[in-house]
Formats: structure tokens, sequence, C-alpha cells
């Protein structure tokens, strides 16, 4: 089996407040494997984004810390970096494509400026091969008239071309990696799955591996090989996709799960994890043992003062819960 792409180990961050240090992400490990669609899944506040963000130190620091672990990649740890040696491999190596992307977009310069400014930085074409690239790109991102879109600004295009020209932003360099945190949300349900269909299709094409970010159970029945669930910072279910939604061992999992629509709805992008009873615990007030503890139908008094750790239950399969398997 080839080494992993990109592989976290014992990450945890935190973010400075008057009060203290407030664990954001706690502990996690994980790999994502050349050419793989890796999902990971949770509601808002669990720790995903700030996960994402920190592979690429995208997070001010301070108010954020890395307070352990490492990230490799290309057979570097990330976190070693100086700021230099990351700029170089953030949109050449590894590229990142956000919910909205009117915010990551500059609206004073058109689309053909942004995408050939990412190609400039990074290779040695000159400005008529990056703006003749430009339009490659925008051709396999299937916007039309990718010529004159070229010379429009962001506020002319729709959500769903802008998040086309983001795309073509992030695989100007032919990424090995690519971030997509919460790539469909902002979007009407229609173009989340051209979108969804647009990233497959592209990550056949070039082979690169992406790490989805998501709440949203239908984009991962429809993207990723093997999901990671997150909950109050912590992974607490991996496992193949298939495989974990047929089969959910967490509670948590089988909540998130059982709160998706009916009727084949979980395959279709859109489908929301909604409707689990009370809250992802604030970073300030993490419940102590099992996070989940408050939450869950099935807690047992160890669950209130003991955090379980994940563990091995199946190839390829992990979960933390205290329950033996098969309980539920
Ligand atoms: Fe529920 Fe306890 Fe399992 Fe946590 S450890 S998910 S509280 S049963």
């Amino acid at each position: 089996m080839s080494s992993p792409e990109l592989k976290i180990q014992n990450l945890a961050v935190a973010f400075s407040t008057p009060t203290g240090k407030l664990v954001a992400v706690n502990d996690i490990s994980f790999h994502l494997n050349p050419g793989e669609t890796l999902a990971l899944v949770g509601e808002s506040g669990c720790g995903k984004t700030v996960t994402a963000l920190s592979i690429l130190r995208l997070l001010p620091e301070p108010p954020a810390e890395i307070l352990s672990g490492k990230i490799i990649f290309d057979g570097r740890d990330l976190l070693s970096l100086h700021a230099k040696a990351l700029q170089d491999l953030r949109g050449r190596s590894i590229s990142m494509i956000f919910q909205d992307p009117m915010t990551c977009l500059n609206p004073v310069l058109t689309v053909g400026e942004q995408i050939a400014e990412t190609l400039l930085r990074h290779t040695t074409m000159d400005r008529r091969e990056a703006m003749q690239k430009s339009i490659d790109l925008l051709s396999r991102v299937e916007l039309p008239s990718p010529q004159e879109k070229l010379r429009y600004y962001p506020h002319q295009l729709s959500g769903g071309m802008r998040q086309r020209v983001l795309i073509a932003m992030a695989l100007a360099c032919t990424p090995k990696v690519l971030i997509a945190d919460e790539p469909t949300t902002a979007l009407d349900v229609l173009t989340q799955a051209q979108i969804i269909n647009l990233l497959g299709n592209l990550k056949k094409e070039t082979g690169m591996s992406i790490l989805i970010i998501t709440h949203d159970m239908g984009v991962v029945a429809e993207t990723a090989e093997r999901v990671l669930v997150m909950y109050a910072g912590e992974i607490i279910e991996s496992g193949p996709t298939d495989a974990l939604l047929k089969n959910p061992f967490h509670p948590y999992t089988k909540s998130l799960i059982a709160s998706i629509p009916k009727s084949g709805a979980a395959k279709k992008p859109g489908a929301r994890l909604e409707e689990i009873s009370g809250n992802m615990p604030s970073l300030d007030q993490r419940p102590s043992g099992c996070p989940f503890h408050p939450r869950c139908s099935w807690a047992m008094e160890t669950c209130k003062t003991q955090n379980p750790q994940l563990r091995k239950v199946e190839a390829q399969r992990q979960v933390s819960c205290h329950l033996e398997l098969g309980s539920l």
C-alpha cells in the first residue's frame, strides 16, 4: 500500500481567550491516501474547519495556538516550516476552497487576473501564458464561455460560477491535495450536485486527494471513500463510507444518520444534519467524560467521568464509546 499523501498526528489546537486557553481540536490523528476523498463530518463547532485551517497554518496565531502534533506532507512536518516555505506550498501543492467564494475572491480584480496571479506566483509562466492557461482552467471547471468570463468581476457571476472559479484557481498548479471546506453549503441544491460531480471528475482526471469538510451526510455519501466523524474537537468514529453509513457504531453517528431525510435523500447533497436533540457544547463548556454524554440516550455513569479512547473495532473502523459493539 502506498504511503499517505498527508498524515496528521496528535494534532491539538487551542484558542487564547480572556478566561484561558480553550481547546478546539483535541489530539486527533488521521491520514489521507493518494487519490482518496476523505470526509471530515460533524456539526458546526466540532473542530473540523479548525483542523482544515491548521493544516495550512491559516489560523491567526495568536489567538490560535498549535499545542502539539505533526502534519506530514511530502516528508516534511508542515508545522515546522517557515512562513515563506508554507506560502510556496499553499496553492501549489495543497490548495483550499471555501464555503463562500465571494469572500475569497478579490472584488476589484477580474476572474482572469486572479487565476493568472496564482500561476504567476507559483510557475515560470509569463502573463500571456498565464491568461491562456486561465482559459483552459475555466473550461476544465465547465464554466460556459470561459474566454468571455475571464473579463468578468466576481459580482457578475452566480454563486455556482464563483465556486467554479475558485476551484479553477485551486487547481491552477495541479495540487496533490485539495481541502474543500463546505464547498457546496452556500449553493442551491442543483448547483451543489453539479459542483460535487465536478470535484469527482476532476479528482479522477488529476489523481489528487481531497479532504472534504462538511456537515452534510448527502455530500459524504456522494463524494467520500472514507469518513471521520468529529465531535467536540475529537474524532469519535471513522471508517469506509458505505460501512459507516450502513452500520454506524457511535450513538452520535447513529443520530446524524437518523436525522437524514429518508427515501434515499442521504444520497443527495442538501441532506443536512439536523434534529439531533441538544447542541454541540461550546469550547468553554465541554462536559466531563464523554463529551456526547449530555445528549446520549445510552449514557451510563462511567460516561460522565471517563472519556472513551478511539479503538479499532473492525478492519479500517474505529470508534470511541464505552458501549460494547452491537449493544445499541
Ligand atoms: Fe454515549 Fe457513553 Fe458512548 Fe459517550 S461513551 S457515546 S455517552 S454511550
